[in-house]
């Protein structure tokens, strides 16, 4: 009941544990949930509960669960219920016909907490919230029984089924478990299991005004369900015993084993469902699925595709123990995935001018260029050429370095899929000292990018012709935080966040093909990264693209060697040139 012949997925603790239940014979089968309280979207972390919970599903023929854990109505939305529905599913996992609300078993909750009441193992008590958290005492000193800890079960039978019938006002009263005010851990000191809240509730309407809370909750779903193992994060280690207990007294028909591991955590990300609120509440982001935020609608809109999002979480893997992982990692899964399957195309994102003075004026060349080196299939396309073309601004140098094999007066360079051609001059604004127009000539003899007598030239640049290409927008993101930790330290996460995450380029030029991409469509602009048509801002024709993410530039390595020899060597200062020379 192992491995699978050939698959080197690596294995971790929660999986050894269910190969172990199979092999034992303690299950026959794995039966997993994936259980979100619908009060946002999903991010990177709860991809990682989900590739962990369907995964181990799938690969052990089981199946997993899409468990709304909706038991707090103050917070909690259809708009989110869909949004969730529509993230796993992008993400490739499908829950078939087990798709279950917690508030679907509210009566069977009710019930359940009247079993308690009866079996002397629940009590109603008037405290306020303020007095039970003082009775509950420390971690180090034991708590005060509630003065009406020891009311006869008749009584708390016809208090709780008044505070059903919504005879008490929020916070008038709590059903508690009666377990031990002396235990050294917090959760058992008698927890609270139901509070009154007279709010309407997204799928029960006005039926309760008393809600059970999470931990009473979340346990009985589990058995409701037949859940063989309940997977969460650390967080919940210290309610393992509590989540035992409800199932030990009330003799559940199953009882599942919770298992924690370790939350994913991010460099430069915050990752908590109450921060991206504020992210999305105070207008930092347009909304929850703008492609700088975590989110896996922020992430679909960027361009990562979920099979990358997916490998990433299998890399990192599942651990008892907290770490940070480099975001880094997620952009180099991103980057090898689109390297696989996303199709080349020229696009020159801040254009120069550039007159191939020997070349013919009403000649058009149909250059044939490669859709993808990584896969012959993805076949080749006509680029038309002509005496007028557009490099990148940073393609030039007036006065180049060494090292710099790109156009320079008097430099061969290689356009590619086209010819090698010689700059021969250069005009520039004399107000501003800006480039606004390069010459060269053409080698007719280079067609292709080959050189007939062998001479070797090192530099390679994209281009696109003047008279072909069009005008489109592309929006550059960086990072939305400056800081790996945003917020360490105490300091508000807000005063980390980078001004400079958006850019705006409207005087794109690219490739003709490209006008008619697809909204969510994946692209290599040559040279300068993976890109994605925007699905809200593009237009028929007229596509908006969303850069996705890097490629490494080798040129970025140079420039901070280079930096480093002149003396300049201070970490940091490398890569606000790198930033500069996109623009
Ligand atoms: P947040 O801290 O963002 O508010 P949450 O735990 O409150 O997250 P839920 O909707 O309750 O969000 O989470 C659903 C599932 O996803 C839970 O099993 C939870 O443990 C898991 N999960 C949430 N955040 C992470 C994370 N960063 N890494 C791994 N799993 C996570
Ligand atoms: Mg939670």
């Amino acid at each position: 009941m192992a491995d699978k012949d050939g698959d080197k997925r690596p294995s971790n603790f929660i999986r050894n544990i269910v190969i172990r239940d199979l092999e034992s014979g303690k299950h026959d089968t794995v039966i997993t949930r994936f259980p979100p309280e619908p009060n946002g979207f999903l991010h990177i972390g709860h991809a990682k509960s989900i590739v962990l919970n369907f995964g181990l599903a799938a690969e052990f023929g089981g199946r997993c669960h899409l468990r709304f854990d909706d038991t707090n109505p103050t917070k909690e939305e259809q708009e989110y219920v869909d949004a969730i529905m529509e993230d796993v599913r992008w993400m490739g996992y499908d829950w078939g016909e087990h798709l279950y609300y917690a508030s679907d078993y509210f009566d069977q909750f009710y019930d359940y907490a009247e079993q308690l009441i009866k079996m002397g193992k629940a009590f109603v008590c008037d405290l306020s919230q303020e007095e039970i958290r003082r009775y509950r005492g420390t971690l180090t000193e034991p708590g005060k029984e509630s003065p009406y800890r020891n009311r006869s079960i008749e009584e708390n039978l016809d208090l709780f089924r008044r505070m059903r019938a919504g005879e008490f006002k929020d916070g008038e009263r709590v059903l508690r478990a009666k377990i031990d005010m002396a235990s050294g851990n917090l959760n058992m000191r008698d927890p609270v299991i139901y509070r009154i809240m007279h709010v309407p509730h997204h799928r029960t309407g006005d039926k309760w005004c008393i809600y059970p809370m999470y931990d009473f909750a979340h346990c009985l779903s589990d058995a409701i369900e037949g859940i063989t193992h309940s997977i969460c994060t650390l967080e919940f280690e210290d309610h393992r015993p509590l989540y035992d207990w409800f199932l030990d007294e009330l003799k559940t028909p199953c009882h599942p084993q919770q298992i924690e591991f370790a939350r994913l955590n991010l460099t430069y990300t915050v990752l908590s469902k109450r921060k991206l609120i504020r992210l999305v509440e105070e207008g930092h982001v347009d909304g929850w699925d703008d492609p700088r935020m975590p989110t896996i609608s922020g992430m679909r809109r960027r361009g990562y595709p979920p099979a990358a999002i997916r490998d990433f979480c299998e890399r990192i893997g599942v651990a008892k123990k907290e770490s940070v992982v480099d975001v880094a990692l997620l952009e180099h899964c991103v980057r090898d995935e689109l390297n696989r399957t996303a199709p080349r195309r020229m696009a020159v994102l801040n254009p120069l001018k550039v007159v191939i003075e020997n070349y013919p004026e009403d000649l058009v060349e149909e250059m044939d260029a490669v859709n993808n080196p990584e896969d012959p299939s993805y076949g080749t396309r006509k680029v038309p050429f002509c005496r007028e073309i557009f490099i990148e601004r940073t393609d030039f140098m007036e006065d180049p370095p060494k090292k710099f094999y790109r156009m320079a007066p008097g430099r061969e360079v290689r356009l590619r899929y086209a010819y090698i051609v010689t700059c021969t001059g250069f005009s520039k604004d004399p107000e501003t000292g800006e480039i606004t127009e390069v010459r060269c000539k053409y080698d007719p003899e280079t067609r292709g990018g080959n050189t007939p007598d062998g001479r070797r030239v090192r530099g390679t640049i994209h281009w696109v012709s003047a008279r072909h290409a069009f005008k489109a927008e592309v929006r550059q993101y960086d990072r939305l935080f400056r800081e790996p930790y945003p917020g360490m330290g105490g300091a508000d996460f807000m005063e980390s966040l980078n001004p400079d995450s958006l850019e705006i380029l409207e005087g794109c030029l690219l490739e003709p093909s490209l006008k008619y991409a697809e909204p969510g469509s994946m692209w290599q602009f040559e040279r300068l990264g993976y890109f994605c048509v925007d699905t809200r801002y593009s237009k028929p024709q007229a596509p908006v693209f969303n850069r996705t993410v890097q490629l490494r530039d080798t040129w970025a390595k140079i420039e901070k060697k280079l930096a480093q020899q002149q003396g300049g060597g201070k970490k940091g200062g490398s890569k606000k040139n790198k930033k500069k020379k996109g623009r």
